[in-house]
């Protein structure tokens, strides 16, 4: 079976698919083996001025159709994806190389997100209240925003997707969306996937570009009414900035900082295996990877060890083969960078237990992989337990206390993720209230969220938005009060009220 059916990408513009403007194309490569797999277009402003356009002519007919309906679009998105899983996890791991097993799980994530929000399509609900007057109706309902911009990320190309387009469509929106460079294969299948399930033409535009010019050319549009984005902490500081000057909604999801903490009556084998699949899972480029473990001292000997053993066990390679247990790093300069945290690290101080290396023999030469590493003896102020490395390297803190575990969890500029390995419950419900991220996990690693429940964080991670549940509504409505006075005089609120 041919998996890559066009080897030249498309735009996808009011229904057709189009070159762009500019004629340019880049190469996207599978980071498993360098080959290339398709061109991917190298759009401009023009492009997506185009799809704007479109975008907001189509939206108001969109808004018209009555929300149960434009849910069926979604359910009808959710089984395609379904009837597809195989082949798009495989292509999945081909352009990002994450390994397959972890690729179905994202595709996964996306149908649940479709059946979802479909059924957003009989809720959407809203508020009715008493009014303060006689013979008056009083109540809110969410409106749409109108034409949305979706600004998404390499690692998760289209679990991200759906967790911002879905809940845009049944809203009642028009999305113009640009996937990252690196992964616009997800993006093409899914757009190919909402041509076929009926969706208007012009309700979902993608215009593939690169974010310094096509992502900044969408913050600039005037009739983009919200940004909803998912990325580097930098980038998204420098699109809420504009945002701000432009007063246009902008939703944020950025890094994290994830931590483990393991107390001294954890149930280290579980431990061991929950800090094993959230930091080296997806070689650790994950926005909830555990990147840091607090690890109670009495017990940190043994979590050293077993982690080492376990460690060596894992598998690197190619993620299409199934055996494979960890694949490659997204790009030479993500590589690089994850190299450079090793010597950091070294410098400050940790001390190195296993891992630190780039791997170049035999086929891992053809690709970019990173040997899981695990430091130890990491100060809590140290660079590597501070930043987002993005990249499998794990970092135990140890520590003398439950207080003191909390206390460094919070330490840092980021707050996505966080979990505690402990059998006492007083522990428990004292971590869930406060360790200070937006989501935390009891007896499982910094990784698994379901769709159903807000995902997001707090401090440097995000501005206040989530994507994923209900709160995703939120950012592509918007609340509409409505009174409806049916006493036939004028009756004014605050003034005449008997
Ligand atoms: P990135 O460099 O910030 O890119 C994210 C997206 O923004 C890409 O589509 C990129 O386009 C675009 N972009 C770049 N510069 C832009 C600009 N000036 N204006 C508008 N758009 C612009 O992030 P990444 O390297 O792809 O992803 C890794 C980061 O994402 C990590 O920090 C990770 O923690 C974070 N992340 C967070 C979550 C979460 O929900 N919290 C989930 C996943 C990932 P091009 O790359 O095509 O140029
Ligand atoms: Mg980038």
């Amino acid at each position: 079976m041919n998996l890559i059916q066009e080897q030249q990408l498309k735009n996808f513009i009011n229904g057709n698919w189009v070159e762009p403007s500019t004629g340019k194309s880049t190469s996207v490569i599978n980071p498993a083996t360098s080959d290339s797999l398709v061109q991917v277009p190298l759009s401009a402003s023009e492009d997506v001025k185009a799809a704007t356009k479109a975008a907001k002519s189509a939206q108001k007919k969109w808004a018209l159709v009555p929300a149960p309906q434009r849910a069926e679009v979604l359910y009808r998105v959710g089984l395609i994806m379904k009837e597809r899983k195989e082949r798009l996890s495989q292509l999945l791991t081909m352009e990002n190389g994450k390994v397959i097993e972890e690729a179905r799980g994202e595709v996964q994530e996306g149908i649940d997100m479709a059946f979802y929000m479909a059924g957003e399509g009989r809720r959407l609900f809203g508020q009715t209240t008493p009014s303060e007057l006689k013979d008056k109706f009083a109540m809110s309902v969410r409106a749409p925003v109108g034409v949305v911009g979706i600004i998404t990320p390499w690692n998760f190309p289209i679990a991200i997707a759906t967790w911002k387009s879905f809940p845009a469509i049944v809203a009642g929106n028009a999305v113009v969306w640009k996937p990252a460079t690196e992964t616009p294969i997800m993006a093409n299948e899914l757009a190919k996937i909402f041509e076929e399930a009926g969706l208007p033409e012009g309700v979902m535009n993608v215009v593939f570009g690169s974010g310094s010019t096509v992502g900044d050319a969408m913050v600039e549009q005037k009739d983009i009414r919200v940004i909803s984005f998912t990325g580097s902490n930098e980038v998204g500081r420098g699109i809420a900035s504009k945002c701000g000057q432009h007063l246009k909604k902008v939703s944020l999801e950025m890094g994290g900082k994830n931590g483990v903490i393991v107390m001294d009556d954890a149930d280290l084998s579980l431990a061991v295996e929950g800090i094993l699949w959230s930091a080296y899972g997806t070689s650790g480029q994950r926005c909830t990877a555990c990147s840091r473990v607090m690890v109670h001292e009495s017990v940190k000997d043994e979590l050293e060890e077993r982690l080492q053993k376990e460690i060596a066990k894992l598998s690197i390679g190619n993620g299409l083969d199934e055996s494979i247990k960890v694949g490659p790093i997204i790009n030479r300069s993500g590589l690089e960078k994850v190299k450079s945290y090793i010597s950091i690290g070294k410098e400050e101080g940790a001390k190195l237990l296993t891992g630190g290396y780039i791997l170049e023999n035999g086929d891992h030469k053809k690709g970019n992989y990173f040997a899981p590493t695990l430091f130890t003896d990491v100060k809590p102020e140290m660079r590597i337990a501070q930043e987002e490395i993005f990249g499998p390297v794990v970092s135990l803190i140890p520590v003398k206390s439950f207080d003191e575990a909390v206390e460094i969890n919070n330490s840092v500029e980021f707050g996505l993720s966080s979990s505690i390995f402990t059998q006492d419950v007083n522990q428990v419900f004292a971590a869930q209230r406060d360790l200070d991220t937006g989501i935390v996990y009891v007896n499982a690693g910094t990784t698994g969220a379901e769709i159903h429940l807000p995902f997001g964080g707090t401090k440097g991670t995000g501005n206040g938005h989530r994507d994923s549940g209900i709160a995703a509504l939120d950012v592509f409505t918007e609340w509409k009060a409505i009174y409806v006075d049916y006493s036939g005089k004028l009756q004014r609120a605050q003034i005449d009220v008997e």
